[in-house]
């Protein structure tokens, strides 16, 4: 590991907030960045920084303070709001007390603010404080862990760094840790860091450079002693499987993320649910095909840390029966089964032996491991199983690393519980806002149409991960970009599918599979038009627009139901019919029969899949001309043949559906989107309906 500290950035960072904030803070947001950047040394939010300068009171006074990383953001994006000013003067004394519990310590924390409206400092903000250095950092090293998380961990930290550093044992992070760390290093006051065995590690300096290099170099010094002791190679093969993994993940995929869906009891609400992220690195199924995989899969993790986004250890599945699905699913459920029930059993034993209450969490794993199909995490948003599946690959790694040179040791289960369910480190899992499709997936066929991109945008605002599948890729993904960029990290993306192609159509569903691990709600929305009078229509014409409208639909049933059957927790089809089912219009014929067609098809589903737990609506709207800057390329082919039989021009068109309705409304693409979130959500128990979105046209009241 090379430091990348460069003078010109250092310079670039002062020029940039030295004015504002002065040098020490513009520094310290350089070399967080630095450290938050690299992932062999922290991921998501682990880690943080500081920097003892000053602040001025509101009376001019310049007083010591503690720019500490706060929660809520990550070391390689932090700004100066991210790192809050505390007195640390305050902070210091509290070094006096015997003990201190966590609540009166983030009380603390929040009382010596400068700034009422900061986040909280992290809950390591006391060690940082009580240490006399005036740049500290502190990582999680993959490389320090990988070495001290063995039985030999703090002989080698010893052999390996010397006299650098001062190392303690795992303490639990908190008050009792600050004043170890604090005592160690008063103890021997010219150490560079201290290494804290399964934990990570700390360095301190005179200057954000010295501190960050000290850092650095440690890391390195661990690095270079596991790689002088390293077997080769660092796992044995145990089972080969020739399938392309992708295939697999996206095999089971479904039938995992069914089993780790909670049930909660709501009739209206049924599932809480899991989104995944698949990895698939030749590392991974290194790690999974090996014959050490039985036995180290299930340790702990590396660093306390971890517990909150990964439970303390995956499932693992040895033998997965590829070969025969039925035996598979069956395989994958007991395994779940034995987990949850493992999972309770390791709580209620904690608390009794701790006497404590705790309220328990979900009891589903979030990672688990197959021979063949590498590791399927899960988190309760895309971002979170990214997060999960970032800590797993390093996890890993480091795991194979640490049993080739000693072996690996984690954390006991009871010091794991103690981190897991520390109030401090749930916080920082933040509050979940329960909207109407959190945790959904939902795949729009036409998803680079008008239509289509409005239902995304309504549904991804509602919570829901939302896949656009079209023929044009190519609009789909710019779609899908910008929803992603609104809605935030992994909540869109774009798949190539044609509707009336059924390889198409599958492989388009399995994809979503091995991207978020299944799919809630399928709206049928593709769809093509035609301007002609039956005499004229040709049967190629009308077969055209068929094959998109009419078997399209049944395709994209027909897949959605195959998933829908693999999760087992239900499920929603919403097919866009239109307006001219109940209401067809002339020179229409094409398009108003596949319509009928596919609405009809919509309710025998809707019969056929309810003991699934799957409802089918319907929504019927009228015209819908552009959705924000994406016009609708079904009128933009037809507006002329439907303005010449009406005897309009192109641009009255819109005005023309306009006025025909009760409400003289305006239909939208947000309308249908709004639809959809209002079925997909299980607001009224209602399955086999049509909704008219339309503003009132009696000709096409349902019936
Ligand atoms: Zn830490």
């Amino acid at each position: 590991m090379e430091s990348r500290y460069r003078e010109a950035d250092a310079r670039a960072a002062i020029d940039r907030y030295g004015a504002d904030h002065g040098e020490d803070v513009a520094l310290r947001v350089y070399t967080s960045r630095l450290i938050g950047g690299d992932p062999d040394l922290v991921l998501h939010g682990g880690g943080n920084t500081s920097v003892k300068s000053t602040a001025t009171t509101v009376h001019g006074d310049s007083v010591e303070a503690l720019y500490v990383k706060g929660s809520g953001s990550s070391l390689d994006q932090v700004e100066p709001a991210g790192l809050p000013a505390v007195q640390l003067a305050g902070l210091r004394r509290l070094r006096e007390l015997d003990a201190l519990t966590d609540e009166e310590m983030v009380n603390q924390l929040r009382i010596h603010l400068f700034d009422a409206g900061a986040p909280n400092p992290s809950v390591e903000a006391l060690l940082h404080a009580f240490l006399p250095h005036k740049f500290v950092d502190h990582s999680h090293a993959d490389a320090v862990l990988a070495l001290t998380n063995q039985p030999k961990g703090a002989e080698w930290a010893a052999e390996c760094l010397g006299q650098r550093v001062a190392i303690l044992p795992y303490i639990m992070p908190g008050f009792p840790l600050a004043k170890a760390v604090a005592e160690a290093v008063e103890a021997r006051p010219d150490v560079e860091g201290v290494v804290l065995a399964k934990h990570g590690l700390f360095s301190f300096g005179a200057t954000a450079r010295e501190s960050y290099e000290r850092h650095i170099e440690l890391v390195d010094a661990c690095e270079r002693f596991l790689a002088e002791r390293e077997r080769a190679p660092r796992l044995t093969p145990r089972v080969r499987h020739d399938a392309a993994p992708e295939a697999l993940a996206a095999r089971v995929a479904p039938r995992l993320r069914g089993l780790l869906a909670e049930a909660t009891g709501v009739p209206d609400a049924p599932y809480r649910r899991f989104v995944m992220e698949w990895r698939g690195s030749p590392e991974i199924l290194d790690f999974c095909n090996s014959a050490e995989a039985l036995e180290l899969a299930e340790t702990g993790p590396l660093t306390p840390d971890h517990v909150i986004r990964t439970k303390a250890t995956p499932l693992f599945l040895a033998e997965p029966k590829w070969d025969d699905d039925e035996a598979l699913c069956a395989q994958l459920e007991a395994a779940v089964g034995q987990y949850r029930s493992d999972y309770v059993a390791y709580f209620e034993r904690c608390q009794r032996e701790k006497g404590v209450q705790r309220q328990p969490l979900d009891a589903a794993p979030r990672v688990a491991l197959l021979p063949g199909a590498g590791a399927l995490c899960f988190g309760r948003t895309a971002r979170d199983a990214r997060i999960a599946a970032d800590i797993t690959e390093h996890t890993l790694a480091a795991k194979a690393r640490a049993h080739a040179t000693g072996g690996y040791e984690a954390l006991t289960p009871s010091e794991l519980f103690d981190m897991e369910y520390w109030s401090l480190e749930q916080a920082k899992l933040g509050k979940r806002a329960d909207r109407a499709l959190e945790g959904q997936v939902v795949f729009v066929t036409g998803g680079a149409g008008a239509i289509g991109v409005g239902i995304g945008d309504v549904c991804a605002a509602a919570g829901a991960h939302v896949v656009l599948a079209d023929v044009d890729l190519d609009r789909a993904q710019a779609a899908a970009s910008r929803i992603e960029s609104e809605a935030g990290g992994g909540s869109a993306f774009a798949v190539a599918a044609d509707v009336t192609d059924e390889d198409s159509v599958r492989a388009a569903v399995d994809a979503v599979c091995l991207r978020y691990g299944g799919i809630d709600v399928a709206v049928a929305n593709a769809g093509v038009a035609h301007v002609d009078p039956v005499e004229t229509l040709s049967g190629s014409d009308a077969r055209r627009v068929a094959d998109v409208n009419y078997l399209g639909v049944l395709h994209t049933i027909r897949e959605a139901a195959r998933v829908f059957r693999r999760q087992g927790t239900g499920g929603h089809v919403i097919v866009n019919a239109s307006k001219n089912v109940f209401a067809p219009g002339k020179d229409f014929g094409a398009y108003s029969a596949s319509k009928a067609a596919a609405h009809q098809l919509g309710k025998v589903a809707a019969i056929e899949l309810a003991p699934l737990g799957v409802r089918v609506n319907l929504v019927n709207a009228d015209a819908i001309f552009s959705e924000g800057e994406v016009p609708s390329g079904l009128w933009q082919e037809i507006a002329p043949g439907r303005a010449r039989s009406r005897g309009l021009s192109e641009e009255e068109l819109p005005e023309f559906y306009r006025r025909r309705n009760l409400l003289r409304a305006t239909v939208t693409a947000r309308h249908v989107g709004n639809a959809v979130v209002f079925f997909a959500s299980n607001q009224t128990p209602t399955t086999g309906a049509t909704l008219p979105i339309d503003g009132g046209i009696v000709e096409a009241f349902p019936r």
